[in-house]
């Protein structure tokens, strides 16, 4: 194998040093020099050293906000030509953090969103549209196009991915990483869009389909949170199969760990999925009678977060107005450009209709959905004189019983005694006796109308899912892109089961594209005897381990979940009796002391099964991936107000930090950033040469085109 720049790279080996590494340089020649220094709110600031020190740098702001001080591995040299922008950070004089964020942000001020670092995407959501970014002659313009020749934009990643499958007849897949609202979703989108456009072939029916698996499953999976108002609150891996034609032949999509707590009670300012909203807003009057639907601030699932609509910036008030809670009328629609529940029904409508549901079946959604709704409003009440604490269905909420029985296709009767016992089996001397009834506590009432909820929303998810999956058969497919929309960490005042779990997902990811980037990267030139100095980055191997070893937490949790009594505080016992090493870290120590004794009891055999389907569901990701050519895109989330062209370099800085840019920018610096065979470079180019070259075996081939 040769390595070296091949056509899809346009990268330059600097080498000039990133950091003011002590060892590396005599103080003297630091003096007066440009570096970018660490500011708490921008992340960078420029400034000039005035005082060299034995573990410390002293420098001048250029600002003239005073004087900064910091360590030799917190500063970075800057390039004198602030103005100077590129298309690759690699193109830079200087490789490093500093100047990584400087050109990011230069670039974004001109509303250039897109960056390289070599070969991978950063991608800044910008909030607003950027009029032609989108086009469909920006979809026919990146066609065919290396990295490099164009601006860059997440069509061209697209097209490398749609090159590379055709030439080394290999599936892709494309990682598209970031935190809530960074823009992962919206990019899965344009590829989608991208490769539907440029090679939909004759089968418009499939391309139309592929397209409409997004306003179907974001309806279902996807809600308003307080970071994102169209979050996905699920993961997927979305295949796009081509056939051997290289047109698109199909689609394939994998889901993810739905969060089902959202189901039953939303934080302040956060909705459920939108579905619920959809449907009040948009349902024609006949079918919101035979739903009995009202407003959303009638409803228990829905009243806790927010009860607000959402509409279209540019849309006047047109729902129903006496669909619409006090709330809503006082405050006006919530306005979003991309978000507007009553034409989003109706877009949903179609949508299934396109991917053929029938009218039969999306009756079926429609009175499960408010079915759910209906349960969520059944409340329960002690049964007086009853010795045994049991509890009935409040009076009150008879309607609601009857209500959901009918849009369940559930006997009312039986429901109610459904959600007031729980059915147990005796056992004597190892021998399993009678079934018997045993009457619920209220409390236990409504946390199994809950989990019943919860139940059936989640399965519906799946069936929709698995409706859409045949709409878009890949029989003829021989290679698919699959795009990764997964959430990226997430770290609340309170996490719970679903953050273990996403969190657990972007370890193995970070794990995934270290191995693939980093490590594979520096194995190759130890293995060809290239020069080039070891490049230390954060391994979290330690992590992965602590998630997946014998002892670990996964193993731990579901070994609790198996006793009779589990709790939260055994099971943190056990897991520090065995990882103790581990545990190092007080604030790692403290998530877990917060865990809710109840909800693991509570949901004693769910965990075990959704920690075991999602590891299982997980590793299936991995080995995809990694027999995959992966190309990477890392979404970076600007500012936390969701607001247009507004630039946090603190916070930007840190996600970049973590989406391990730093340390490919040290691995980009010293080494090569792609490679090519001596096969494929011999393939591609002795068509173009003279017949003695091309007579040369493919080695001795490309060493006669380097000379
Ligand atoms: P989550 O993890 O919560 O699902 P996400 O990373 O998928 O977040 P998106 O839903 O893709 O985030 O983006 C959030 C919002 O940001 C979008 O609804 C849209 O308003 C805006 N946005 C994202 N990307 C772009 C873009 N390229 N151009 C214009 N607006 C964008
Ligand atoms: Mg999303």
């Amino acid at each position: 194998r040769s390595t070296g720049k091949s056509a899809d790279k346009t990268t330059t080996s600097s080498s000039s040093h990133q950091r003011m590494a002590k060892s590396s340089h005599s103080p003297q020649s630091d003096f007066g020099r440009l570096v970018w220094a660490p500011d708490e709110k921008d992340g960078f600031v420029l400034a000039r050293v005035v005082d060299i020190a034995t573990n410390q740098l002293t420098c001048d702001r250029e600002d003239g906000k005073g004087q900064v001080t910091a360590s030799y591995d917190a500063v970075f040299a800057a390039d004198e030509d602030l103005k100077k922008t590129v298309e690759d950070n690699c193109a830079l004089m200087y490789l490093n953090e500093g100047t990584l964020l400087h050109n990011c942000k230069a670039r974004y001020r001109k509303r250039k969103i897109y960056t390289y670092v070599a070969n991978i995407l950063i991608s800044i959501n910008p909030y607003e549209d950027i009029t032609g970014l989108y086009s469909k002659e920006a979809i026919k313009s990146y066609r065919g196009k290396s990295l490099g020749q164009m601006e860059p934009h997440v069509y061209a990643i697209a097209d490398k991915a749609y090159r590379e499958m055709r030439r080394y007849k290999e599936s892709q897949s494309i990682i598209v990483s970031g935190e809530s609202g960074a823009g992962k979703t919206e990019s899965q989108k344009a590829i989608l869009r991208y490769l539907c456009e440029n090679w939909g072939g004759q089968t418009t029916t499939i391309q139309q389909r592929l397209l409409e698996t997004n306003p179907i499953l974001e309806a279902f999976g996807n809600a308003k949170t307080l970071r994102n108002n169209n979050s996905s609150r699920f993961g997927k891996f979305v295949e796009i199969h081509m056939g051997n034609d290289g047109l698109v032949a199909g689609g394939f999509v994998s889901h993810y760990l739905l969060e089902k707590s959202r189901l039953c009670r939303q934080t302040k300012g956060e909705r459920n999925y939108h579905i619920f909203y959809q449907l009040i807003a948009g349902a024609p009057d006949s079918l919101y009678k035979k739903l009995m639907l009202m407003s959303p601030n009638k409803f228990n699932y829905l009243k806790h977060g927010t009860s607000q609509f959402f509409a279209h910036p540019t849309a006047k008030p047109t729902v129903a107005s006496e669909r619409l809670s006090d709330a809503t009328r006082k405050s006006g629609f919530a306005r979003d450009p991309i978000v507007d529940d009553q034409a989003d029904f109706q877009r949903l409508a179609k949508a299934l209709a396109g991917s053929g549901f029938t009218a039969e079946q999306q009756n079926f959604i429609w009175s499960t959905v408010a079915g759910i709704l209906h349960l969520g409003n059944i409340t329960f009440e002690e049964q007086v004189n009853d010795t045994k604490g049991g509890c009935k269905v409040d009076p009150a909420s008879d309607l609601s019983v009857s209500a959901a029985a009918t849009l369940l296709g559930l006997d009312t009767g039986n429901l109610q005694l459904c959600l007031c016992t729980r059915i147990m089996q005796a056992t004597k001397g190892g021998v399993k006796g009678t079934l018997i009834r045993v009457p619920l506590k209220v409390g236990e009432a409504a946390a199994a109308r809950d989990a019943l909820a919860k139940a059936i929303y989640s399965r519906l998810f799946d069936w929709i899912v698995a409706g859409v999956n045949k709409s878009i058969p890949f029989e003829n497919s021989a290679y698919y892109i699959g795009v990764l929309d997964i959430a990226g960490f997430e770290f609340f005042a309170v996490n719970s089961f679903e953050q273990f779990c996403i969190n657990y997902c972007n370890e193995k990811l970070q794990y995934f594209f270290n191995e693939r980037i980093l490590k594979q990267e520096q194995e190759l030139y130890d293995k060809e005897g290239l020069n080039v100095p070891k490049i230390e980055y954060a391994d979290n191997q330690d992590c992965i381990e602590l998630f997946e070893s014998p002892n670990g937490l996964l193993k731990l949790l579901d070994e609790e979940a198996r006793l009779p009594k589990p709790t939260s505080q055994h099971y943190t016992t056990s897991v520090f009796e065995h990882n103790k090493d581990h545990f190092r870290c007080a604030l790692l120590r403290s998530l877990f002391e917060s865990t809710e004794p109840k909800k693991m009891t509570g949901s004693k055999l769910q965990s075990t099964s959704v920690a075991a389907k999602f590891n299982s569901q997980l590793t299936v990701l991995l080995e995809k991936l990694k027999i995959t050519g992966t190309h990477f895109v890392r979404c970076v989330k600007p500012n936390a107000e969701m607001k247009a062209l507004c630039f946090d370099g603190a916070s930007i800085l840190s996600q970049l930090q973590c989406a391990g840019m730093a340390s490919v920018l040290k691995l980009m610096q010293k080494g090569y950033p792609s490679r090519t065979s001596f096969a494929d470079l011999y393939a591609t180019y002795k068509k173009l040469l003279p017949a003695d070259l091309a007579r040369l075996d493919p080695r001795l081939f490309c060493k006669a085109f380097k000379n």
